[in-house]
């Protein structure tokens, strides 16, 4: 076992670690975090495909000074207090506050889960930087704009929440049962995952099957 990650008296081994995407699909739906963090699996849709040619220009590490302000893309990040690992597609730092961006295709995602995302990037700045991080903002690329988010105390909360939730979910090895609501018809893998197929003679049967 190795430990990557230390924290006082905190050791994290490799298998523990919780990448910072894993918190966005987790909360979107537990099952799709399950099937792309443990069963590896990925599909394009066509959000994921203009996601990843957004993501282009923000995948390579650099630094720019941009109207006098500093601009980090692609920052890695990681905290180890809380054993989280990630990257951020921008951070800005007016002032010398550090302010992350994150880079976001698609409609705005249920449950808040871009939210927790940027606040996991915040959370790992602040313990990297030793300075405090208020807010950021999510950037939409189809409209072009900027949402403010504050990182409250409750939404803070609610990422050492599901951080140690995805944890435990990595660690079963589990798949969770589907969701099968409205956040399938956005999600890539429903030709995988399947969340209105009855998996068993029993479901048929409460289905009206025979
Ligand atoms: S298809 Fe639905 S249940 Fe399956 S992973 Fe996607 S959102 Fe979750």
């Amino acid at each position: 076992m190795t430990d990557i990650l230390e924290h006082e008296e905190v050791f994290w081994a490799q298998e523990e670690l919780v990448p910072i995407s894993a918190l966005q699909h987790y909360v979107y739906c537990p099952r799709q975090c399950a099937l792309i963090h443990v069963e590896q699996i990925w599909e394009e849709n066509i959000y994921t495909l203009r996601g990843r040619r957004a993501h282009e220009r923000v995948e390579t590490p650099e630094g720019i000074v941009r109207e006098g302000i500093r601009v980090e893309y692609a920052l890695p990040l990681w905290s180890r207090r809380l054993g989280l690992v990630g990257r951020a597609d921008v951070v800005e730092f007016p002032d010398g506050v550090p302010y992350p961006v994150e880079h976001k295709v698609g409609p705005r995602r249920a449950r808040h889960a871009d939210e927790v995302q940027l606040c996991a990037q915040a959370l790992c700045l602040e313990e990297m930087l030793g300075v405090g991080v208020p807010k950021g903002a999510l950037f939409y690329r189809a409209s072009r704009r900027r949402r403010e988010v504050a990182f409250t105390p409750e939404l803070r909360a609610e990422v050492e929440q599901v951080v140690q939730e995805v944890r435990d979910l990595l660690q079963r090895m589990s798949l969770p049962p589907p969701v099968a609501d409205t956040r399938c018809r956005d999600c890539s893998l429903i030709g995988s995952c399947l969340p209105f197929v009855p998996k068993t003679l029993a479901d048929l049967r409460q289905g009206g099957g025979t």
